[in-house]
């Protein structure tokens, strides 16, 4: 209608530049085996779901102001002073943050690939250009390009370790050495890390030109509840702060932020179910013919047997209601991206994969 044109015709430009997102994107039951966006595949553990419940009783009032008893509890359990933390509604609101507090129209960002889509929207959204470089063949950081590459002129520097899509990882020694060398901000986004061999954060400490990244929705099972933490220099995370607003998050979100910190612990036989499957999960699609690469996070990255591409064999797995992800769109067409769930969900993945495999054959 008239009106409807009319308001549409009054987005910004780059709200107009964006693609509308598919409208019916699959809604699936309880009945689809989702493994499409690496959520943690098990519930909280019941101390912390008390915790979140117990919450809602102050709901009637606004959350703590600037989350200071979640940013406490933080800085306390990562061994960090409180002024190098910042918390948010997922690691999502903190990329959006530093978007904009960093990023005028005609600046640029530089952003290792393939990587996490939404920077690439973050990006647009700030009138911004998006530098994609290349990790090398191995996976390694080309520390030429990044250092006296088109990176150079980039507002900031995004890097996740692991890295998504791929699950693979840098040594932190190497970041390190990109954090010493370089004067640009690093963005070290760890949303996977706690399935990884080690960490960067203590790396803060050292170099005031480090921003670490860290969610509760993968290896915390909070993915719906929203939380998320930024360290840094306290004059940097001050920065992000003054942009946000100061009722960012809910109250359950910071209760059960709370609450994980508390319980870190509960979650070891959690961790050590996700790096089994991921294993045993690496070795049953090599022998049927795909080619996975090793993954340092929840999920794994595998190249599919020759004859058909990735999104041929999303639909595959969609009629047996498995949900994957691919990635035609990043030079990764013949390529799928499978979460690691429950043990009753990989073996339904992989009987999936195993009957797609034979109609093939
Ligand atoms: N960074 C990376 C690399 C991710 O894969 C994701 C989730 N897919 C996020 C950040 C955002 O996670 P959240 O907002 O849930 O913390």
């Amino acid at each position: 209608d008239a009106k409807l044109q009319s308001v549409l015709s009054s987005l910004s430009q780059v709200a107009r530049q964006l693609d509308a997102l598919p409208s019916d994107r699959p809604a699936p039951g309880s009945s689809w085996v989702k493994l499409n966006t690496n959520e943690n595949p098990f519930p909280l553990p019941a101390i912390i779901m008390q915790s979140a419940i117990a919450a809602l009783e102050r709901q009637y009032l606004y959350p703590e102001d600037d989350n200071i008893s979640l940013r406490e509890a933080a800085a306390n359990a990562y061994s960090v002073s409180m002024d190098q933390v910042i918390a948010g509604n997922g690691s999502s609101e903190l990329l959006g943050l530093v978007y904009r507090a960093f990023l005028a129209p005609g600046d640029s960002v530089a952003m290792m690939s393939p990587g996490f889509s939404f920077n690439r929207k973050l990006a647009t959204l700030q009138g911004a250009q998006f530098v994609e470089i290349k990790f090398s063949e191995d996976h390694s950081l080309p520390m030429e390009q990044l250092l006296f590459g088109p990176a150079k002129d980039a507002k900031f520097i995004l890097l996740a370790n692991p890295n998504n899509p791929t699950g693979t990882f840098v040594p932190v020694a190497d970041i390190e050495r990109l954090v010493a060398k370089s004067d640009r901000l690093i963005v070290l986004d760890e949303a996977y890390v706690d399935f990884a061999p080690e960490n960067g954060l203590r790396l803060i400490n050292r170099y005031s030109n480090l921003l670490v990244l860290r969610t509760f929705s993968k290896s915390y099972a909070a993915a719906g509840v929203r939380v998320g933490f930024g360290f840094g220099h306290p004059e940097i995370i001050g920065r992000l702060r003054n942009i946000q607003n100061v009722f960012n998050m809910n109250v359950i979100g910071q209760a059960v932020g709370i609450s994980v910190l508390a319980h870190r612990a509960a979650y070891a036989d959690n961790h050590r179910h996700i790096r089994h499957e991921r294993r045993r999960v690496t070795l049953a699609l090599s022998q049927l013919g795909f080619s996975v690469i090793p993954s340092h996070a929840n999920f794994l990255l595998a190249r599919v047997p020759t004859g058909q591409d990735g999104l041929w064999w999303q639909s595959a797995f969609a009629r047996q209601k498995i949900l994957v992800a691919v990635f035609p769109d990043k030079g990764l067409e013949n390529y799928i991206r499978v979460s690691i769930g429950t043990k009753e969900q990989m073996d339904a993945f992989l009987r999936a994969a195993s009957r797609i495999s034979r109609i093939l054959n």
